[in-house]
C-alpha cells in the first residue's frame, strides 16, 4: 500500500465497542457505494454490480442487518469484510480504513484536497468513482 493519506498503526488495536461505532457509522450502503454502483430497490435493500465477479445486479446489500451477499460469486459479509476484499486489507487495516473514512465525512467540511487523495483503487476492473 503505497500513496494513500491515512496512517495505520503497525498492530492496530479495536475493542469490541469500538468497532460496533465505527461499524455503526459506516452503512454497508454508502460504504458499498462508493465503490461500485449500487441503486436503491423497493424492499429498502440495494442491488448493483458486484465489484469481485462484475455480475450485473448480483450485488445486494441490506441495510438494516448491514450485511451484503454476492449472488453470483457467493461473497458475503458486513462492511468491514467488503472493505477488506475490496482494498485487499487486513481485518484491522479495514477498521482503521472505516475509522478514517467516518472521521473525514464528520469534519464540518470535507477539504477538496482530502477527497482527491483518496486511497486508489487496489483492484482490476475498477468500478467508477461515485460522486456524492
Ligand atoms: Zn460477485
Amino acid at each position: 500500500m503505497t500513496g494513500d493519506d491515512w496512517e495505520t498503526t503497525p498492530f492496530p488495536e479495536f475493542t469490541e465497542q469500538q468497532v460496533a461505532a465505527i461499524v455503526k457509522r459506516s452503512p454497508v450502503a454508502d460504504v458499498i457505494g462508493e465503490h461500485t454502483s449500487i441503486t436503491a430497490q423497493a424492499d429498502g435493500t440495494f442491488a448493483g454490480v458486484c465489484p469481485f465477479c462484475s455480475g450485473l445486479r448480483s450485488l445486494h446489500a441490506v441495510p438494516e442487518t448491514g450485511r451484503w451477499q454476492c449472488y453470483s460469486c457467493l461473497e458475503c459479509g458486513d462492511v468491514i469484510v467488503f472493505i477488506c476484499k475490496m482494498r485487499d486489507l487486513w481485518r484491522a487495516d479495514a477498521i482503521q480504513w472505516l475509522e478514517h473514512r467516518m472521521a473525514s465525512r464528520s469534519a464540518p467540511a470535507v477539504p477538496a484536497r482530502l477527497k482527491s487523495e483518496e486511497p486508489p483503487y487496489n483492484v482490476q476492473g475498477t468500478a467508477p468513482e461515485n460522486t456524492l
